[in-house]
């Protein structure tokens, strides 16, 4: 099987380490808001390579972490913690906001299928495994403390190391690109990043460290925790190509300057989704969460979109390929599962021809896997099953012939493919379901409107109430009524 190795920036065969175990980290959320469709992405990509590991009969321990702490404002070493800022906002203890948002992301990670991982560990639960890498790290020369913060040293590493080699990146380039610093910084060079930061008075989520009480770098926890889980050296660290600088770069010059070694062997990373050509943003108005796509309530959206249907669309691209959501993408999507599951279904019902077996499907089949050896190439692996579609859907006009064994054939390269590595299955029934739904509510809220227009109070108050029995919260604004599911 071939994989692309960011750090090579090439194709290579891959081979585990310790086989048949395989040691599998992926940055999983920063807990701080609801999951939108930024998750989506890594974590079907991911959960693809986990099944299609497992299907090929390695022992897979996948690693997904939880960032709770540490993760601050612009991915930087100054401004407010993310969680920290939520809390404060919401009148909440962080650790409410951390483990609500989690929740929230289990459940949408749920609905799409994804694969529980089997470890799922969480930074602020990590500070000991943290603080004893930091120190490490300060023996070995490669970081120093300021003003009760401990710094990693980016020009000694880079001295010994090659400090961008992930990202490509050249410290002279950083050096003339990022700001001089004005001598009231602890940091001796811009581009050095925390290890420790002391916490000022009003940082709240904080710990005793041999330097202050404070808490720990954003970068530092997955070093710590892939070490502590998949060991110093392990097979694959995968994220979003959004991670590679700075946090994966930092990572590999943590691991290197702790252990003497790379951590991981190969770095996969997951391109980027676009809204209609557009980067996703809060302040574009763009920025959907999962659970709008799912019921179809944000303004860009023309419809409710079912999780399979999200997840059908995203492995319709190779990983690292650009991905434009669209509504007409996103309903072609949804027509090809449909196709592609009818076929399946149907062949439970296909009789039998006494013909001679098939050679179409072993091709297909063989085609298949092919593609998902090719650094997981999953179009072309669809692609390929639609072959077989077209098969099952001439057998069924009486146009080919399939004998009993190829139906077989068919039914196991489909629960394989589809059911087993792809995580397909059928939801459209509740896509649909969704869809009603949404019309319904839509309705009993225009015949409320009416009923308000007419000055009929009693009717538009008893529209409302019998919404909120069922479970729909009914906000009335200046610009008319929105509506959630409580
Ligand atoms: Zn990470």
């Amino acid at each position: 099987m071939q994989l692309y190795n960011t750090l090579t920036r090439k194709k290579q065969n891959f081979e585990p380490l310790h086989a048949p175990h395989v040691g599998l980290y992926v940055c999983g959320p920063t807990v701080y808001g609801d999951p939108h469709l930024g998750h989506a992405r890594p974590a079907i990509t991911f959960d693809v390579l986990f099944r299609y590991l497992q299907a090929k009969d390695y022992k897979v321990r996948y690693v997904r972490n939880i960032t709770d702490v540490g993760h601050l404002e612009n991915d930087a070493d100054a401004g407010e913690d993310k969680i920290a800022k939520k809390a404060r906002l919401e009148q909440l203890e962080p650790m409410e906001v951390a483990q609500y948002y989690t929740y929230r992301y289990r459940d949408a990670m749920r609905a799409l299928n994804v694969l529980p991982p089997s470890i799922e560990p969480q930074a602020s639960g990590h500070i000991i495994d943290q603080i004893e890498l930091i120190e490490s790290i300060l023996k070995a020369g490669f970081a120093y403390i300021s003003e009760g913060s401990v710094y990693f040293d980016v020009e000694k590493y880079n001295q010994q190391h090659h400090y961008g080699k992930l990202s490509g990146r050249v410290l002279d380039d950083l050096m003339s690109n990022t700001r001089t610093l004005d001598g009231q910084d602890e940091k001796q060079k811009s581009y050095d990043f925390a290890l420790w930061k002391k916490a000022s008075p009003e940082h709240i989520m904080r710990w005793n460290s041999p330097w202050s009480v404070g808490f720990p770098g954003w970068h530092l926890e997955c070093s710590a925790m892939s070490a502590k889980y998949l060991g110093k050296q392990f097979d694959i660290h995968g994220g979003g190509m959004d991670l590679i600088f700075p946090h994966h770069e930092c990572e590999i010059a943590q691991s290197v300057a702790a252990f003497g070694n790379e951590s991981a062997q190969l770095w996969m990373h997951n391109n980027m989704i676009t809204i209609n050509g557009q980067k996703m943003g809060k302040s574009l108005g763009n920025f959907i969460t999962l659970e709008e796509l799912f019921t179809g309530t944000h303004k860009v959206l023309q419809q409710a979109y079912s999780p399979m249907t999200i997840r059908f669309f995203i492995l319709q691209a190779h990983y690292r390929s650009t991905l434009d959501f669209g509504n007409e993408a996103l309903q072609a999507a949804e027509k090809g599962l449909k196709r592609l599951l009818e076929a399946f279904e149907s062949l439970d019902k296909l009789q039998p021809a006494a013909a001679t077996d098939n050679d179409a499907i072993a091709k297909i089949a063989a085609q298949c896997y092919e593609a998902m050896d090719d650094d997981l190439n999953t179009p072309i692996a669809i692609a390929h099953l639609f072959d077989a579609v077209r098969l099952i859907n001439a057998a069924k006009d009486g146009k080919e012939a399939l004998s009993a064994a190829d139906i077989q054939a068919l039914q196991e390269l489909f629960k394989l493919m589809i059911i087993d590595i792809l995580g397909l299955q059928a939801d459209t029934a509740s896509a649909d379901n969704s869809h009603l739904l949404n019309a319904l509510i839509e309705m009993a809220l225009d015949a409320r409107q009416q009923a308000k227009a007419n000055k009929d109070f009693a009717t538009s108050d008893k529209i409302r109430n019998q919404l909120t029995q069922l479970g729909v919260v009914v906000k009335d604004g200046k610009e008319g009524s929105t509506w959630s599911l409580s």
